[in-house]
């Protein structure tokens, strides 16, 4: 399993005040996710529901479950069970299938919106220019509470090249908040991954989401 507890600690040593980690924990298995977790992981990042399922099976409540994948309507069910928190909306449709089935559980659900901060054609998330209104659409929606932004931005280059897109959502992510929409707070923001998370702080992330730099690579 390598060094993940010690991954753990130098991380949470490193981040500033005020940003939390969220662990990404795709492909691994539920032993890890909890290795993380004794070391000091409070919130878990899971891309899909179905190993979501098996590591809650072994973790629970220890940890708070993030979704951060691509959510698809018919996992919405399963997904309101499990996570705390769903950071991956882009669509109204999405936000009224998490905010019926919030209802049928008794429960309002925390999303982030998920921002298309490079505006790439094949990629998840709203573009920057349509984000507030989705945001005023999702408002509406009773039992989803939209409390801020998530982004990922282009997959390759240094982590420099990635400031532009985090500056971008953290533009957005003002402005939203300048607006005063009722149940609408732009109280996080998500940005970062392994090679880029420096970067996305000093553009304002205080969730930033880490795979790699704390479990190794991906097989
Ligand atoms: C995998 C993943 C991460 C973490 O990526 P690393 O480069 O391994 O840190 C962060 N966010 C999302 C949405 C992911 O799918």
């Amino acid at each position: 399993m390598g060094n993940i507890a010690e991954n753990v600690r130098a991380i949470l040593a490193e981040l500033p005040p005020g940003v939390r980690l969220v662990a990404a924990a795709k492909t691994k298995s539920p032993a890890e996710v909890l290795e993380a977790i004794e070391a000091g992981v409070e919130i878990i990042g899971e891309n899909y529901v179905q190993e979501a399922q098996a590591a809650f099976a072994v973790v629970g409540r220890k940890a708070r479950w993030h979704y951060i994948g691509h959510l698809q309507s018919n996992k919405v069910k399963k997904a309101v069970e499990i996570f705390d928190m769903i950071e991956t909306v882009d669509s109204i449709d999405l936000a009224r299938e998490i905010g019926k089935r919030s209802a049928a559980a008794g429960k309002t659900m925390p999303v982030l919106i998920e921002i298309n901060s490079g505006e790439e054609d094949q990629k998840a998330g709203v573009r920057p220019a349509e984000a507030e209104a989705l945001i005023r659409g999702i408002a509406e929606i009773p039992n989803v509470a939209v409390q801020g932004l998530m982004t990922m931005g282009p997959y390759e280059g240094e982590p420099e090249d990635f400031r532009p897109y985090f500056k971008t959502t953290r533009e957005v992510f003002e402005a939203v908040g300048k607006t005063g929409l009722p149940q609408v707070e732009m109280r996080y923001l998500s940005m970062g991954m392994t090679h880029s998370y420096r970067v996305a702080i000093e553009e304002g992330a205080n969730l930033v989401r880490l795979g790699t730099k704390i479990f190794g690579p991906r097989s």
